[in-house]
């Protein structure tokens, strides 16, 4: 049996080509695996559980199919779409995951996050989100019209895509420090993340041990996926 790792899709309504990939992964693909973890940033956005938009409820209704069919399906949040609640979850069948969350595979050990939390060299960032990951910040957030939420969310994109054009590549990377404490202190084999849309699979030398660090990469021009088996993982592109 295999599980199943994606991460940084970007569902978004405006590119319905990555959602067409995505749900015919959920109907070939992932119909055969042990179970599927989507490792945040599924969606471009999320101002809350009561959007109705029509793209949305197409990804929703994939994922329920899945699910009722077996597989199970794990999400943890992104820094897009942290406001996931009850309510998705509910709809859908999937059950959201603390970020790290360690688990073992096929006799390995290997810590799952979507690797924001390991991009501490941008100081500004990561007071973002402290902030935006306080329930009281979210609880006054969901208070606000939908239309305002939207407007806000809108606004916090621009904003950041501004931002990280004049920023480094280096910072928003994940910083090599947090990298080891998380894989020292869960005593892991394997940490896989997304996140930085760098797929790649690292060496991380421990000292006394090397451990690995696996990236999926974003779907934007094509599907990123780790498949684990007995064998151990492996990172592919899927072509769209
Ligand atoms: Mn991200």
């Amino acid at each position: 049996m295999t599980t199943l790792f994606i991460s940084d899709l970007h569902l978004e309504a405006e590119r319905p080509d990555i959602g067409d990939q995505f749900v015919r992964f959920l109907q070939t693909d992932a119909t055969e695996a042990e179970a599927l973890y989507i490792l945040g940033d599924l969606f471009e956005a999320w101002v809350g559980d009561d959007d109705p938009n029509t793209h949305y409820a197409i990804i929703k209704m994939a994922l329920r199919k899945l699910v009722d069919g077996g597989v199970p399906v794990y999400f943890m949040h992104g820094n897009r779409d942290f406001m996931i609640g009850k309510k998705f979850a509910n709809e859908t069948g999937i059950e959201i995951l603390e970020d790290p969350h360690p688990v073992k595979l096929y006799g390995e050990k290997a810590l799952l996050s979507h690797g924001d939390a390991m991009c501490t060299d941008d100081v500004q960032y990561q007071r973002v989100r402290s902030m935006t990951r306080d329930p009281d910040w979210q609880v006054s957030m969901l208070a606000k019209p939908l239309k305002e939420r939207l407007r806000i969310a809108e606004e916090a994109r621009r904003q950041s895509l501004e931002r990280t054009l004049n920023l480094s590549m280096d910072i928003m990377d994940v910083n090599q420090g947090a990298v080891m404490r998380a894989i020292n202190e869960y005593g892991v084999d394997v940490l896989l993340h997304g996140h930085t849309h760098r797929p790649d699979i690292h060496t991380v030398d421990l000292g006394n041990r090397k451990a690995k660090r696996i990236v999926l990469g974003d779907w934007y021009t094509q599907g990123s996926v780790v498949r684990w088996d007995l064998r151990g993982p492996k990172l592919e592109v899927m072509p769209r």
